[in-house]
């Protein structure tokens, strides 16, 4: 027998986005209905969430990009007036240490005006020329660079799951079902989706969806005819140690693409894939010789000490990449009335879990954004093949 459940939002996918808007809505005061969500595996050990680098800038080249980050470690740093239930405060360990963007001859014009663009935008975020590098970070190779962009509050790095925790719990203590479920289909009539069967057959019906599946969202909105340009494209994330002792080293964005920072006793690293091999991927094979290869050598030019590194260990994930332009995809598709987007967020989507998830909880709402104006990252720039390009991603 098909078991049925009502509510009035269901959520599909419960990590940082997901638990961010359920969060959000079931604390807006003009919100009255039920908040149902629907997360496949309660452990999140596939999760983009729980694989991410965990690290917030301010540095984009979009104004919106720029805000949701304002907002959202205007939010980190007030985490306990959020997210407390009773006297439990998560443990979101916001470590504000800046994001040092590296540039050669080349690339300074770019940095010059993602500079402007951030100035604009009231970032606190200062260039820096090399002998002004050397200076702050004796430890750097600084031979090939022609400037560094420094961001000196709001950014740096936290306890990704520890957020997602605490978005999770606070929404359960205000009153959001959680239920451990896989969504297979949804079914549509017209411009409605009308309910979403689980893979055990229960039939769930609502008046509002969000599809917060992360790199789940393509299946699920193809069963509802809508085609969303994200894939899976495969991160891995290197743990090394090193007797080198990088002193106050931020998240450092190297002009390769290569990025690393401290973390605990060590530092991490990443680089993505030559464009040719960032194809849509699913396993979670570590791409070994991406670290012997290629970041190694990279990191070593750059820091000199890392030429002695103990790598410890790496894991890999999955950024779910808008194959547009990079960026969230967010709100209805102008054929559905009822089922709102958040996907595609292509490798920036934990940091911004707090924004979008207000922004999230005014659309349902209110039919509208309030706090944030984001209809730039809507679907018209999609159906009208109008991309609306960061180009800061890393
Ligand atoms: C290696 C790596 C490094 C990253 N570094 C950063 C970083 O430094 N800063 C940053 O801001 N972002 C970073 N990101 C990106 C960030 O992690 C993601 O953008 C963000 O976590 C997306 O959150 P989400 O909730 O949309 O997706 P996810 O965390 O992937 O969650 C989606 C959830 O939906 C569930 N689900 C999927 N399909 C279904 C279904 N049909 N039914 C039920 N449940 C379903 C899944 O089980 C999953 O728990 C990184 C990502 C990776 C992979």
């Amino acid at each position: 027998m098909t078991i049925s459940m009502q509510t009035d939002v269901l959520i599909v996918g419960g990590a940082a986005i997901g638990s961010a808007a359920a969060f959000f809505l079931a604390s807006q005061p003009d919100f009255k209905g039920k908040i149902h969500v629907i997360e496949q595996d309660f452990s999140y050990e596939k999760s983009a969430t729980a694989l991410s680098a965990a690290s917030i800038r301010h540095q984009f080249s979009t104004p919106e990009n720029i805000k949701l980050s304002q907002f959202s470690s205007a939010f980190l740093k007030g985490i306990e007036h959020y997210l407390a239930v009773g006297d439990e405060v998560p443990a979101v360990n916001f470590k504000e240490r800046g994001y040092l963007f590296l540039a050669t001859p080349d690339g300074l014009h770019t940095l010059q005006s993602n500079h402007a663009v951030q100035k604009l935008e009231k970032v606190d975020v200062s260039l820096l020329t090399p002998s002004q590098l050397s200076a702050r970070y004796a430890w750097m190779n600084v031979n090939d660079l022609s400037a560094g962009s420094i961001g000196n509050s709001g950014e740096g790095w936290l306890d990704a799951y520890g957020l997602m925790q605490g978005f999770r719990k606070k929404a359960i203590s205000l009153g959001v079902h959680y239920v451990q479920a896989r969504a297979k289909k949804l079914h549509r009539s017209g411009r409605k989706i009308i309910s979403a069967e689980l893979t055990d057959g229960t039939q769930i019906s609502f008046d509002k969806l969000i599809n917060a599946a992360g790199t789940g969202a393509s299946a699920l909105a193809q069963t509802a005819g809508i085609e969303l340009p994200v894939e899976a494209r495969k991160r891995t994330i290197f743990y090394f140690t090193s007797s080198a002792k990088l002193e106050n080293c931020p998240m450092v964005i190297d002009p390769s693409g290569a990025y690393f920072r401290p973390e605990g006793d060590g530092y991490i690293c990443g680089i993505a894939p030559r464009l040719e091999d960032d194809v849509q991927c699913h396993d979670f094979i570590i791409q070994h010789h991406l670290f012997e290869e290629v970041l190694w050598p990279l990191l070593a030019a750059r820091v000199p000490g890392f030429e002695a590194l103990r790598l410890k260990r790496s894991w890999a994930g999955h950024y779910d990449m808008n194959t547009l332009d990079q960026n969230v995809i967010l709100g209805a598709h102008p054929e559905i009335d009822n089922l709102l987007f958040a996907n595609g967020f292509s490798g920036h989507g934990l940091q911004h879990s707090p924004a979008i998830g207000r922004a999230l909880s005014e659309l349902i709402t209110y039919g509208e954004f309030r706090s944030l104006d984001l209809g730039a990252f809507g679907w018209s720039r999609v159906i009208n093949n109008r991309p609306y390009f960061e180009a800061n991603i890393i």
